[in-house]
């Protein structure tokens, strides 16, 4: 128990990162450990869409705040992180579809995000390749894309300018209510507090905690400079991402600056593994034809899997953890976890900090699974 530090930091994934930036920058000794390496887990499985969604009042809040924080960096961040603002296409297959891209647009232009409608004229010229006949859209236009594991590094050296540590090939076994973490070495580091920022695997180290891991393929094709223009996303997506219980497929599709795309996505619960399951793959590149059907004749160079870090009600998990408030958390941010952050980190420093947070923080309070058992082994 030699060094001791104001916040051990378990986990460098995008969120880890943003939150030893943040903190770091605030003052706070920061270290951070990670088992592999710095954007190395599920941010290297990510899309990096940097989007806005309406799930809730509070999935809004969160994504619009940390879009807003992304749009602010903008200038700073490395080449390699690749950051376009190049919009969201949302559209809408039938005159249904049509009623959401309309109720969407009422949402977002009432909170003052940039909304435009498309009618399927306009769809099809923003977007040539789309099949022809498609209702209409929505365009979200400050919506972007982002290269993550770049972005993760990119805040990690922020982090270490600011004065924080980061140890990689460190796996942690156990936050430690009295402070600090023990090491899978044996050894133990002493700190004021620690966070749990460990994505998908942050139940190894709080068994009971209320996340689950959901199951994304995606695949990357050889380059096509031109052939889409904007993240394009199916209004039937929302179905896709909002149920909780069985395995779907959805058109998403993101075009990068290497001129490849990035095609998804897919969703599945109790599905462990990381192999690629085929009969997943098809269906969600069937559903992606059904949209671009010239995608067919083009090649793709590699698929993947991941798995996000699902809570029942969507929402993220920072701040104290129940019962401890030496342990914190940042983890349980699903689909969204690149976007959001930068949010993260910002209300993680303003809460360990006891500053004002811009947005509420309630919403995404730990204590809210007042009911559920957590333990901290
Ligand atoms: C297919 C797919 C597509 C996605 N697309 C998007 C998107 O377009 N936009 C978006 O916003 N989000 C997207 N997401 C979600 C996003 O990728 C995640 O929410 C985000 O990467 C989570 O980051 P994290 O830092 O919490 O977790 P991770 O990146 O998983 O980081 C956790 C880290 O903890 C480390 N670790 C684990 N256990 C230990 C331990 N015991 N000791 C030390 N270190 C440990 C791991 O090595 C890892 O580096 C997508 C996810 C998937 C799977």
């Amino acid at each position: 128990m030699s060094q001791s530090f104001d916040l051990i930091i378990a986990g460098a994934g995008i969120v880890g990162a943003a939150c030893a930036a943040e903190c770091a920058a605030a003052g706070l000794k920061t270290l951070i450990l990670d088992r592999g390496i710095v954007g190395g887990g599920t941010t290297a499985a990510g899309m990096g869409h940097i989007v806005v969604m309406d799930d809730s009042e509070a999935q809004f809040a969160l994504t619009e705040y940390s879009r807003r924080l992304w749009l602010r960096l903008r200038e700073e961040l490395s080449a390699d992180v690749e950051y376009e603002v190049c919009g969201t296409l949302w559209v809408a297959a039938d005159d249904e579809e049509m009623a959401e891209a309309s109720r969407k647009e009422k949402h977002y232009a009432e909170r003052k995000a940039r909304v435009e409608i498309l009618n399927g004229e306009a769809v099809r010229r923003a977007e040539p390749n789309l099949r022809p006949g498609l209702a209409g859209g929505l365009r979200v236009v400050d919506d972007g894309v982002i290269y993550p594991p770049c972005a993760a590094r990119f805040l990690m050296d922020r982090a270490r300018r600011h004065g924080a540590e980061f140890r990689a090939g460190v796996a942690v076994k156990a936050l430690l209510p009295e402070g600090g973490v023990a090491l899978a070495d044996g050894s133990r580091l002493t700190a004021g507090r620690s966070v749990n920022a460990t994505g998908p695997w942050s139940p190894e180290l709080m068994p009971g905690l209320p996340v689950r891991t959901r199951k994304g393929h995606l695949v990357i094709t050889d380059r096509y400079p031109g052939f889409v223009h904007h993240q394009i996303v199916e209004l039937g997506y929302l179905k896709s991402a909002h149920s909780m219980s069985k395995d779907s497929v959805a058109f998403n599709i993101q075009p990068r600056q290497t001129g490849q795309m990035l095609i998804g996505s897919s969703r599945q619960f109790d599905a462990e593994g990381t192999e690629v399951d085929q009969g997943i793959l098809r269906r969600m590149l069937a559903r992606a034809m059904e949209y671009l059907p010239s995608l067919g004749k083009l090649s793709a160079t590699r698929v993947w899997t991941g798995h996000r870090a699902a809570t029942p009600d969507k929402l993220p998990l920072i701040g104290p953890s129940l019962g401890h408030d030496r342990i914190w958390l940042a983890s349980g941010h699903e689909g969204l976890g690149i976007t959001t952050s930068l949010g993260t980190g910002r209300l993680l420093a303003d809460l360990l900090l006891g500053r004002k947070t811009e947005i509420p923080a309630q919403p995404y309070a730990p204590a809210r699974f007042v009911n559920d058992t957590v333990s901290h082994g």
